[in-house]
């Protein structure tokens, strides 16, 4: 061979940088008279002007070029003996699929880019690691939801290519989805990770036809803001993960670069990532460090040997460098997009993302998901209803659910079986005052849990006796009253309410039973509850709790509501107050005898994931606090959030271009104002036979009967093809604030 001519692609070098520039700098190290050929899709990517290209072949943007006449190019490219190196994800799947194998193009082949597809399942499989949590998209919204509590919200949503999206509430995974969606033509392939806190590391290799030609490690020292390395440590690879990786390069057949990133958690273990069909951008670094791994590659390929590594330090930093532009590369001025200051340029470098949708458009996008489960109590109820008479909109009771969940509470508190402690649950007025469910719940034994006078009303009034209320609450003695009704306990929501309330009993008001306080425990960002973070506060409540009534029983009640910060999330902090009891009980020279655990528990985690483990945790309880004798549960959603259909009949059938439709319906947000804050089941009447039917997750949108713009009901159904106007939907799991805090609208 004369000359050794190599094609880099992916040139830009901001922030989130692709790695032609390490590449070439790499090779230029271990082959001075090379020829390297820069190659990118547009004017803007900075790494055009880096001295050390010899020549530079710009291309028109992916959504311009003949895909056909470019991939014959490059074909007589490799064919002349020229190699081709590419750094951009995208573009290595092109080429494996339109200009296939061949020995001068370094890069994977289909068949081994398939096995490392996101989230990565197989490469962590063969090299024994273990890959974070995930679910597809194509699982149903009620299933999604439920996997972000189970990962208290600290979520991400990926896609196949680029980018992650950080989801932290429900309304996070529509606008990630429908951004990653749009912008990488993609859908079916989404999916959300659970986040694994640690320490980020990769793993870079370097392999020809099958054969490893050399790797190293890399943790990262210093991260931007988007997370991409600044600065890093590169060694070797430890032993046995080096034999696993050459064997599994061996089986996949891989070619060209690859970087596997992972995260190591707090107990050392590495989880993977994903793994980049490419060199990282980083790898100049690896090269300081004695690994030119791209050197190795060029040097296998065509057997030239390169001039040996030398490492000049174990570490690497980046730096920021100003470089004189290119001749005949004029910079053009910012375009208008960016003026804004919201919408970069150069956010999709090298226009990946134009790519990503001319490959996108030629798949099959499957865009039906699966329908949430639904429980029989569920349809046996939603049969009951007379299709011609039911008024619309309507919030309808559904008896036997209604009666089956205030019984798996009941049942659920009674078999707990332990000597030191009474358990009991407490009904949360609030969330749902309705008399027929006060009712049952004073009939399947539960006690009732007030935060105002007329709640408290409400409760007496539905049989109730006075010292089976348990009062809660900033503002539990409005409205106020000569003779305010004390209950059975009083939990107070500040230092300073306990002090108030202190002057009271000694003016004359009734002493409760049960005196107690909201403890808000640390690390905690809520508005009620005594900050045990905060030294002073401690202390005062400290001083007064040592003043509280010799015969009065003192209370801790601990209330975040899981459904917001995740269940693991919500035992760590149950753990944790139970251990602030202990140490107030140790300060304050007093004795825990009530522990009261709030509510926020969604009904599916409360059934699942907490009554279960409530023989455990009340025995964590009776282990802390030797004192113990009442133990309640204060739930509400928990048990009424499936106790409601809200009935519609369809007003309109819009059917959209793209095959979408759309409907319009009777109900609204006033009647279902929790629609946003989590997925509700939305079930169809099929006339032929009367059932009720799940809808599946799809592109379809229903929309409320208001004149605004928030008004919408549901979003990602499918919409049956049947549905027209007065068809009968019905909208599930509105039970507790979508009724308590419904309004009247747009009524006249
Ligand atoms: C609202 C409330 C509850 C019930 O909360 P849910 O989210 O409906 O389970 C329980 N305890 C107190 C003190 C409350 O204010």
């Amino acid at each position: 061979m004369t000359e050794l001519r190599v094609y880099v692609s992916g040139l830009y070098s901001g922030p989130n940088p692709s790695p032609g520039l390490g590449v070439a700098r790499s090779l230029r190290v271990a082959y001075p008279r090379a020829i390297l050929v820069g190659v990118d899709y547009s004017s803007r990517s900075s790494g055009l002007h880096w001295p050390e290209f010899d020549e530079i072949w710009l291309q028109r943007p992916w959504d311009e070029l003949h895909l056909g006449e470019y991939a014959r190019q490059i074909r007589g490219i490799l064919d002349s003996g020229a190699l081709w190196v590419s750094g951009l994800d995208l573009e290595t799947i092109w080429l494996a699929q339109a200009v296939r194998a061949h020995p001068n193009l370094l890069a994977p082949r289909a068949e081994s880019l398939r096995t490392v597809a996101k989230p990565a399942v197989e490469a962590a499989e063969a090299l024994g690691l273990g890959v974070p949590p995930f679910v597809h998209l194509s699982g149903s919204d009620w299933d999604l939801h439920a996997f972000c509590r189970r990962h208290d919200w600290k979520v991400w949503l990926k896609g196949p290519y680029y980018e992650a999206r950080r989801v932290a509430q429900w309304s996070d995974v529509g606008e990630a989805r429908a951004e990653l969606a749009q912008t990488w033509a993609v859908t079916s392939e989404l999916f959300l990770q659970a986040h694994v806190p640690g320490n980020e590391e990769s793993i870079v290799l370097s392999a020809l036809r099958g054969r490893l030609l050399g790797c190293a490690r890399m943790v990262k020292r210093e991260v931007t803001a988007e997370g991409k390395t600044w600065a890093g440590g590169v060694s070797a690879v430890p032993a046995d993960l080096l034999q696993a990786l050459a064997q599994f390069v061996e089986i996949v057949g891989w070619t060209g670069g690859a970087e596997l990133e992972m995260v190591r958690d707090a107990a050392g273990a590495p989880w993977v990532l994903e793994w980049n069909p490419r060199f990282p951008a980083w790898i100049y670094g690896a090269t300081l460090c004695g690994w030119n791994l791209p050197a190795l590659l060029v040097e296998a390929a065509v057997g030239v040997p390169a001039a040996p590594s030398v490492a000049s330090a174990r570490e690497f930093v980046r730096v920021v460098l100003e470089v004189p532009t290119r001749t005949g590369f004029p910079v053009s001025p910012l375009p208008e997009t960016s003026a804004d200051g919201f919408r970069p340029a150069s956010k999709h470098p090298s226009g990946m993302a134009l790519l990503a949708r001319r490959l996108g458009a030629r798949r099959d996008v499957e865009t039906v998901r699966e329908a949430p489960e639904v429980p029989r109590s569920m349809l046996f109820d939603l049969r009951s209803i007379d299709e011609r008479t039911v008024p619309t909109p309507s919030a309808v009771l559904l008896q036997r659910t209604t009666a089956e969940s205030f019984e798996r509470v009941a049942s659920a508190v009674s078999h707990v079986r332990t000597e030191c402690t009474q358990v009991r649950a407490a009904y949360s007025i609030k969330t749902n005052p309705d008399a027929a469910l006060l009712r049952l719940a004073r009939q399947n034994g539960f006690l009732a849990e007030a935060i105002s006078q007329m709640e408290v009303q409400k409760a007496l009034s539905q049989g109730f006796a006075a010292e089976d209320i348990v009062l809660n609450g900033p503002g539990k003695w409005w409205p106020a009253t000569s003779e305010p009704v004390v209950g059975g306990a009083v939990f107070v929501d500040s230092v300073g309410e306990m002090e108030h309330l202190l002057e009271r009993f000694r003016n004359g008001l009734p002493v409760p039973r049960i005196v107690g306080v909201r403890l808000r425990p640390p690390g905690v960002s809520s508005r009620f509850g005594v900050d045990l973070a905060d030294y002073e506060t401690f202390e005062r409540l400290v001083t007064t709790l040592a003043l509280l009534p010799s015969d009065v029983m003192l209370g801790a009640h601990f209330h975040v509501p899981s459904s917001m910060i995740g269940t693991q999330h919500w035992w760590s902090l149950y753990n944790a107050t139970l251990r602030w009891c202990g140490v107030l009980e140790a300060n304050a020279n007093v004795s825990v005898g009530c522990f009261d655990i709030g509510g926020g528990w969604f009904p599916d985690d409360f059934a699942r994931d907490l009554v279960p483990s409530l023989q455990a945790a009340v025995e964590r309880a009776c282990a802390r606090l030797p004192r113990l004798r009442l133990f309640v549960l204060e739930p509400g959603k928990a048990v009424v959030q499936p106790c409601l259909a809200v009935i519609v009949r369809v007003l309109e059938v819009r059917r959209l271009a793209e095959g979408a439709a759309e409907i319009v319906v009777d109900g609204s947000i006033a009647e279902l104002p929790e629609a946003r804050s989590y997925p509700h089941r939305v079930l169809a009447l099929r006339p032929a036979d009367g059932e009720w039917e799940a809808l599946r997750g799809g592109e379809d949108r229903v929309l409320g009967r208001l004149c605004m713009e928030d008004d919408v009901l549901a979003t990602r159904v499918s919409l049956p093809h049947r549905l027209q106007r007065g068809s009968l939907l019905a909208l599930c799991d509105a039970g507790a604030y979508d009724r308590s805090m419904s309004f009247q609208f747009a009524r006249g």
